[in-house]
């Protein structure tokens, strides 16, 4: 028996518990004009503010769910894991941070490589997850990549990366820093092969994937106002000793610039790219079934 025993309740605060009548998260404050959105409002416009067109970071499942028909697909190679090879350790042990990443994002890695069809025609399409060690490239995402390529090439589709990431993985060294001659050679295959691949840079696409396969696309698309470039413009600024243009290193400068073909609107992405595949000679897969004759040659 416990020798003091609280007989009365505590007395209870007289502001705590008080439930709230709008529910947590139902609006969003835009960043981009200040004003209140409704979250299901957000959610049906692909996350894109109806008022100022502002484009809120979306994670890579909901990105293939918007590009791809019926919002289905079917996801290659999901168990790839890291196995540290060099077994870092930053401000923790990167095995750690990989486990946390993991158990937060229920991804294994920071891409997730899909088949599906856009407007009808087959495509493999590669999408980053930002919020996976900032959709860092090192040896799983290199490899994920490399092989959705792959399967381009096997099954002569058009490839499709969407790139969201702060470049090569540190935790990796220079094993990630490898991955950009992989994507690059797996992709110059892809070429050899006479297949197109569409290049999807979005907010932000930094570092070692827009030195590599990010730049690489017959296409090279970006989303409005996305931040796109190699190093960041402090460290460019301190290199060059100079101060640097008004919206550098965003979408819409790059395009002046020649660095990028196009501007796409996320809400208009999906018929562009369909538009840009057919340009290519991408078939629909049921025009495609119709005249047998066609799809033997490749066999
Ligand atoms: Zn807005």
């Amino acid at each position: 028996m416990a020798w003091f025993k609280k007989t009365r309740k505590p007395m209870a605060s007289s502001t705590a518990e008080k439930p709230s009548r709008v529910p947590e998260g139902l609006w969003v404050k835009c960043p981009g004009c200040t004003q209140l959105i409704y979250k299901k409002e957000l959610e049906q416009n692909l996350n894109v503010c109806p008022k100022c067109a502002h484009h809120f970071r979306i994670n890579a499942a909901e990105r293939l769910k918007a590009l791809l028909d019926g919002g289905t697909y079917t996801e290659h190679f999901p168990n790839l894991v890291s196995t540290d090879p060099l077994q870092f350790t930053d401000t923790k042990p990167y095995r750690d941070r990989l486990q946390k990443t993991i158990a937060d994002t229920g991804l294994k890695d920071a891409v997730i490589v899909a088949t599906g069809r856009i407007e009808g025609a087959d495509v493999v399409v590669a999408a980053m997850e930002y919020s996976f060690i900032g959709g860092s490239m090192g040896v799983v995402v290199g490899e994920k990549i490399t092989r959705a390529i792959e399967i381009a090439i096997d099954r002569r589709l058009p490839a499709i990366v969407i790139s969201c990431s702060g470049g090569a993985r540190m935790m990796e060294g220079a094993l990630s820093l490898m991955q950009m001659a992989k994507v690059s050679a797996a992709l110059a295959r892809l070429d050899r092969a006479r297949l197109p691949f569409i290049s999807v840079l979005t907010d932000p696409t930094t570092g070692g994937v827009t030195a590599s396969f990010a730049m690489l696309g017959d296409l090279n698309i970006a989303e409005p106002k996305a931040l796109i470039g190699f190093a960041g413009p402090r460290v460019i600024e301190q290199t060059i000793r100079q101060k640097l243009p008004e919206g550098f290193q965003r979408s819409e400068f790059l395009v002046e610039h020649g660095m990028l073909d196009l501007v796409i609107d996320r809400r208009e992405m999906k018929a562009a790219i369909a538009r840009a595949l057919r340009f290519m000679g991408a078939m629909p897969v049921a025009e495609a079934d119709a005249v047998p004759v066609a799809v033997t040659a490749d066999a």
